[in-house]
């Protein structure tokens, strides 16, 4: 099943998505996404029927956990193709320059506050940086929390799964030696366009495609993660305690801008769009 978040008339609304149909049913009994995910076993039991359904194209989509409790996990160079355009490109930072494949998986955040939601703007913040970059990632949404997660029980703790386009700001990246400046900026992370749940999605098997004024600039699978997702789970978690509703961004494939000589860099007009299978399309213009 596909959940959304959408803006409701003073507060944010939750609704199962039936794409093929164009309709999206509001869902109660939970306040929101994080909630549902807690207590999904028992309200799934009373999801709403035909009823209630409005169309998908009439309402606005938020993203589906707008205001995460705490900063999304991702994964830096995590498909080979990727490691090698970014190690070539000059703009890698240098506390972990170097190998194209690392021992261990390369893990930072995005703050919080980046979220923003399907058809909303990203800024470029052209006033700190010139040269914006696009990622589209497969995004692990947890279910149940848990610590030191055994790669072979990982999936038992994914509720779901949605697309995230982790917006980097490559000079930033560059210039801190870390990763964080580079991709903190407001509205920095667009997520969506809502999550469908684990059940219906092959995480190993996913074809992972982005697009640039309608020009296909990342084509890929998950297959090829360098690092699979029972072993981020793994890593993350050790010593670390996931909780429902915990984000972890998986990486990003080869076809970012700066991939390309010279770099193509987002400039403002520029729409970005992304899809997953299964997932859904994630939208969003630059400015
Ligand atoms: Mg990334």
């Amino acid at each position: 099943m596909k959940f959304a978040c959408f803006a409701g008339d003073s507060d944010p609304r939750l609704g199962l998505v039936d794409e093929a149909a164009g309709v999206i049913r509001p869902v109660t009994g939970a306040k929101d996404m994080v909630e549902l995910i807690r207590r999904y076993d028992e309200i799934k039991a009373g999801l709403p029927g035909d009823a209630a359904a409005l169309p998908l194209a009439s309402v606005k989509l938020l993203a589906p956990i707008p205001h995460p409790a705490r900063n999304i996990f991702c994964v830096g160079k995590n498909y080979l193709d990727h490691a090698r355009e970014f190690a070539g490109s000059g703009y890698e930072a240098g506390a972990v320059k170097g190998a194209e494949i690392d021992e261990y998986p390369a893990v930072f955040t995005k703050p919080a506050s980046t979220v923003i939601a399907t058809g909303d703007i990203v800024s470029l913040h052209p006033h700190v940086t010139s040269a914006v970059d696009y990622e589209v990632e497969l995004t692990l949404v947890i279910g149940k929390g848990g610590h030191d997660i055994p790669a072979e029980r990982a999936y038992e703790h994914i509720w779901g799964y949605t697309i995230v386009n982790d917006v980097t700001a490559r000079d930033r990246q560059r210039n801190h030696k870390q990763w964080f400046m580079g991709k903190a900026l407001d509205t920095f992370c667009p997520m969506g366009p809502w999550i469908t749940t684990a059940d219906e999605v092959d995480p190993e098997n996913l074809d992972v495609k982005c697009w640039v004024n309608g020009e296909l600039r990342q084509n890929a699978n998950t297959r090829d993660l360098i690092f699979n997702i029972p072993t981020l789970i793994a890593t993350i978690s050790a010593g670390l305690t996931l909780e429902p509703g915990d984000l972890i961004a998986t990486g990003t494939p080869a076809g970012v801008g700066l991939g390309f000589n010279p770099p193509k860099f987002l400039k403002a007009g520029d729409e970005v769009s992304m899809s997953i299978t299964g997932l859904g399309t994630l939208t969003n213009r630059f400015a």
